[in-house]
């Protein structure tokens, strides 16, 4: 396991440690309230974390035995689902008080989700795969606009939309250019894919695997030497890797 993916489980298992310390604190008043009526409020309250907790550690076991075993595990891929969506903020929340980056929270959680996705050893149809890449990958001066119809643009070469597009045209998956969340969910809505390839900032990547829950998203985030938003990059190394692993399941190192 790399370092980055072990931020994020270290930050789940500090934030059940966290729901420990409040059970245990419930525990103690309940014990010693004297009016029934309040007790018995607690012991439901004591129930209900007792079963909150058991979801989430064993999701947190099932991600861990899953990425150390790179091997999905269907019957506790629930509680895995349940524990990501639950505790994310509650780790971003832990990371502010530690001072932790939230940016490196979220890119720990894109690696372990991406680790997730890869141990479920699906295949798929092309036209069953969505690239969905951010509207910023544009060059900043190109008049020609993508958003609605990718094949507006001239393949002039002055930025990697045409790469991505020949990638489409190779494989025979769908590709679309988003702006935001909104225009992003469209696309979803649109194309109706099973798997989708998603490139964007470690924010945008976070939000909209969490949005697209419980479709596969492989995240790849994209470059960004002139700063946030423009003219920016990705590795489509790693999107045609992404492309062929949904298309034939490589398998793949534990990483
Ligand atoms: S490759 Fe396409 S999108 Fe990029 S600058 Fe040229 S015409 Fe515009």
């Amino acid at each position: 396991m790399r370092v980055k993916k072990r931020l994020f489980i270290g930050l789940l298992s500090a934030a059940v440690g966290l729901i420990l310390i409040l059970l245990i604190f419930i525990t103690y008043l309940m014990i010693n309230w004297d009016q029934p009526i309040n007790r018995i409020i607690l012991l439901i309250v004591c129930l209900l974390i007792i079963v909150i907790l058991g979801v989430i550690s064993s999701g947190i076991a099932g991600i861990v035995l899953t990425i150390w075993s790179a091997r999905t595990i269907p019957s506790l891929r629930h509680s895995m689902r349940v524990t990501l969506n639950l505790l994310f903020p509650v780790a971003l929340m832990l990371g502010r008080i530690l001072g932790i980056s939230q940016e490196r929270i979220r890119g720990s959680f894109i690696e372990v989700n991406n680790q997730l996705v890869r141990a479920r050893r699906e295949v798929f149809a092309a036209d069953q795969i969505l690239v969905l890449a951010p509207h910023c990958l544009q060059n900043a001066e190109c008049p020609y606009k993508i958003t609605l119809h990718a094949d507006n643009c001239k393949r002039c070469g002055k930025c990697q939309v045409s790469e991505l597009l020949s990638l489409r045209d190779r494989y025979g998956i769908n590709l679309s250019f988003a702006t935001g969340g909104t225009l992003a969910r469209r696309f979803v809505q649109i194309y109706k894919p099973r798997a989708i390839i998603a490139i964007a900032c470690e924010r945008d990547l976070a939000s909209g695997i969490q949005d697209t829950n419980p479709l596969p998203v492989l995240g790849i985030l994209n470059e960004r030497p002139h700063g946030p938003c423009f003219n920016t990059r990705v590795n489509l190394l790693k999107v045609e890797e992404a492309v062929l692993y949904f298309l034939k399941s490589v398998p793949v190192s534990k990483g």
